[in-house]
C-alpha cells in the first residue's frame, strides 16, 4: 500500500473486543499481509457487551478475550495488550492515559488507529468517545514529551513520536483504503466475535447471507474503509518552523 509504504509498526487502540475488526479490520489485514507489525491495545474486556441474558460478566470477560485473540490472529496481528478496564467504565484519567503512553513508548508505532471521538450527528458509545480522545492525548503531547510520566524514564523508556492517527467511524473521512482483497479476512475476523454476532449470523441464515446483509447495511463502505487522519508529522513541522 503506497500510503503506508514507509510504516513499520502500527498500533490499534480498540475500546472493546470487535470494534477494531469492524472499523479497520480490512486495513489491518492489508498491513500485516505487507509484512507490517500490528499491535492491538484492547482497552476494556467487553464484559457488559451484548443483550443475551444467559451471558454473565465473568463469562463475557473470558469469552471475549478468546474471541479477540482469534479475530486478531485471522488478521495476522501478533501482539495483543489487554488493558482490562471494565466495559462502560473507561475514563479520561491517569490509569488509562498512562497505560496508553506506556504501550506507545514500549512498541513505538509509526501510526495509530482508533475510533473517532468527535461525531456530532449520531450516538457514540461513551467508551468509544473516551478511547478516541485519550488516544489522541496520549500520542500528543504525553508519549512524545519524556517528562510526562517520568516513571517511564526510570524504566528505560524514551519519549516516542507517533506520526499520524487514523480515526475510524468518522463523519468526515479523508482517506479511503480499498479492502477488496482482504474483505473475506475482515468478515471472518468479525464473525470470530461469536458472543456478539452469532445471533445476527443465525438470523441472517448463515455466513454468506450475513455478509450479504453487511453489504446492504454499508453499500458504499463494504469494500473500503474510511478514516480521518490527524497528521501529527505535519503539525510538528509547523511547530518547528515557529
Ligand atoms: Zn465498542
Amino acid at each position: 500500500m503506497e500510503i503506508f509504504k514507509n510504516i513499520e509498526r502500527v498500533m490499534v487502540v480498540t475500546p472493546h473486543p470487535d470494534d477494531a475488526e469492524l472499523g479497520c479490520g480490512g486495513t489491518v489485514a492489508k498491513l500485516t499481509n505487507d509484512g507490517k507489525e500490528v499491535i492491538y491495545v484492547v482497552a476494556t474486556s467487553g464484559d457488559r457487551g451484548g443483550r443475551d441474558t444467559d451471558m454473565s460478566q465473568e463469562y463475557l470477560n473470558d469469552k471475549r478475550r478468546e474471541e479477540q485473540e482469534e479475530a486478531a490472529s485471522i488478521l495476522g496481528v501478533k501482539h495483543i495488550v489487554h488493558l482490562g478496564f471494565s466495559d462502560g467504565n473507561l475514563e479520561d484519567d491517569h490509569p488509562f492515559r498512562s497505560a496508553l503512553v506506556y504501550n506507545i513508548r514500549i512498541y513505538k508505532p509509526n501510526i495509530l488507529f482508533t475510533t473517532d471521538p468527535f461525531r456530532k450527528s449520531f450516538y457514540i458509545h461513551r467508551d468509544h468517545r473516551i478511547a478516541g480522545l485519550v488516544s489522541l492525548d496520549a500520542v500528543f503531547p504525553y508519549a512524545r514529551d519524556r517528562l510526562h510520566y517520568p516513571e517511564h524514564i526510570e524504566q528505560g523508556l524514551a519519549g516516542h513520536n507517533v506520526e499520524e492517527i487514523y480515526f475510524w467511524g468518522s463523519e468526515e473521512p479523508d482517506i479511503f483504503i480499498d479492502i477488496s482483497d482482504t474483505v473475506e479476512q475482515k468478515a471472518n475476523a468479525v464473525m470470530a466475535h461469536r458472543s456478539q454476532v452469532q445471533d445476527w449470523v443465525d438470523r441472517a441464515g448463515g455466513r454468506e447471507k450475513f455478509i450479504e446483509k453487511m453489504k446492504e447495511v454499508q453499500p458504499d463502505d463494504f469494500l473500503k474503509e474510511g478514516f480521518r487522519c490527524y497528521g501529527m508529522k505535519k503539525m510538528m513541522e509547523v511547530y518547528e518552523e515557529l
